[in-house]
């Protein structure tokens, strides 16, 4: 429902061309807000976000936020960052100062401007969970020194920064610690399960399970995650995270290549392949403390969600 004119706020969102950015933004101008979208386009896309060109109440600035970045905006939902492995180890040292100098200048824009400031964290800060399944008050069991770890901890990195700059400067900070999620606009080459296995079934070429394929991922529809940060970053001030954002209905490897292959109505080989370093063998986020502060559940059923992401790898791949 459009909202009132006195209720429009300017929000930037960073990262915005990427896939999890993009949906966020055409959410936010649905409400009715003014969004900045700002992107290095380093694993998002000008396609991603194209639809929004003549939109009256959307701007895009290429910038990297390593850098600084003075301007002013009334809410920051900072999501730069390249998600998927392959994009994130192609240099490991840009991810790292990706998500601890972007978050340092996100914070501090968000402290001149004493604005509420989101930070789009992961389930990576996990790692590979001894706690099954994970609870925000789990400190996770993540490598420091091993190629998952740019990522991994410059998350962990990001969300100390945000609870310092909440405790030392008193900044309204919402953390977000969100698991496996796909749909529409997912990057066809990230190398990310669902991508990999939907455009491999409409290729006709075999799927890839790593290992086994006994590992488990819980896997979220894009919509019911834009709902959860867009409900987090309304909550009141006393909610800052982290919390979970994610589907607990978990799925071994093999079960969503069946998935898949049943939802195309396609029939390709599964071959098995080594499974990569510090690959985590279960993932499924515990989401009561979400379905108490926000009153959000996801909604959508893996199999129903993989039809609109079959669809949209179709139109891509033809
Ligand atoms: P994505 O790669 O599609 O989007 C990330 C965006 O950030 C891209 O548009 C990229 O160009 C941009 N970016 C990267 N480095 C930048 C920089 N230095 N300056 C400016 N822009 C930069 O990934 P996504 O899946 O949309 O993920 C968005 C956020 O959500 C990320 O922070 C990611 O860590 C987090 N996240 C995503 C998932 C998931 O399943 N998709 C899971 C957990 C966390
Ligand atoms: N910063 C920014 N935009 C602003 C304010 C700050 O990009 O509007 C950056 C600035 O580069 C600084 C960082 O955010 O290095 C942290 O700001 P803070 O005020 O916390 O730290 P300080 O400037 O004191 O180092
Ligand atoms: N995976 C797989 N085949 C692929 C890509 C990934 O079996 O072609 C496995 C991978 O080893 C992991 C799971 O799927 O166990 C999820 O991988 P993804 O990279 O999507 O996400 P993450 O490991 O970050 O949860």
């Amino acid at each position: 429902m459009p909202r009132l004119y006195d209720s429009r706020k300017r929000i930037l969102v960073t990262g915005g061309a990427g896939f999890l950015g993009s949906h966020l933004i055409d959410r936010l101008l649905k409400m009715g807000h003014e969004v900045l979208c700002i992107d290095n386009l380093f694993t998002g896309t000008k396609q991603n976000i194209e639809h929004l060109h003549a939109h009256p109440r959307f701007e895009f600035m290429r910038h990297d936020v390593t850098f600084p970045l003075y301007l002013e905006v009334d809410e920051i939902y900072n999501l730069a960052c390249p998600a998927s492995p392959i994009h994130y180890q192609h240099d490991p040292v840009q991810t790292t100062k990706t998500s601890v100098h972007g978050a340092i200048n996100m914070l501090g824009l968000a402290k001149r401007l004493k604005c509420r400031i989101l930070q789009a964290s992961t389930s990576e800060v996990y790692g590979d969970p001894a706690v099954h399944p994970q609870t925000e008050e789990y400190w996770g069991n993540v490598n420091p020194i091993g190629p998952r770890s740019c990522y991994d901890e410059g998350k962990r990195c990001a969300e100390t920064l945000f609870f310092d700059y909440h405790r030392q400067h008193g900044l309204a900070i919402k953390v977000a610690r969100i698991f496996n999620t796909y749909g529409p606009r997912m990057h066809p080459s990230d190398g990310r399960v669902v991508s990999n296995f939907i455009v491999q079934a409409l290729k006709g070429q075999p799927i890839t399970l790593y290992g086994d394929g006994s590992q488990t991922r819980s896997f979220c529809y894009v919509d019911d995650l834009i709902e959860g940060l867009v409900l987090l970053m309304s909550s009141p001030d006393s909610v800052t995270g982290p919390i979970n954002l994610g589907n607990p209905t978990e799925f071994t490897m093999r079960e969503l290549a069946d998935l898949v292959l049943a939802e195309a109505g396609l029939s390709s080989p599964v071959v098995t392949l080594p499974l990569p370093q510090d690959d985590p063998r279960q993932r499924q986020p515990d989401i009561k403390l979400a379905a108490q502060l926000l009153g959000w559940v996801p909604a959508m059923p893996l199999r129903e969600g993989l039809r609109p992401t079959i669809a949209y790898f179709r139109s891509q791949i033809s």
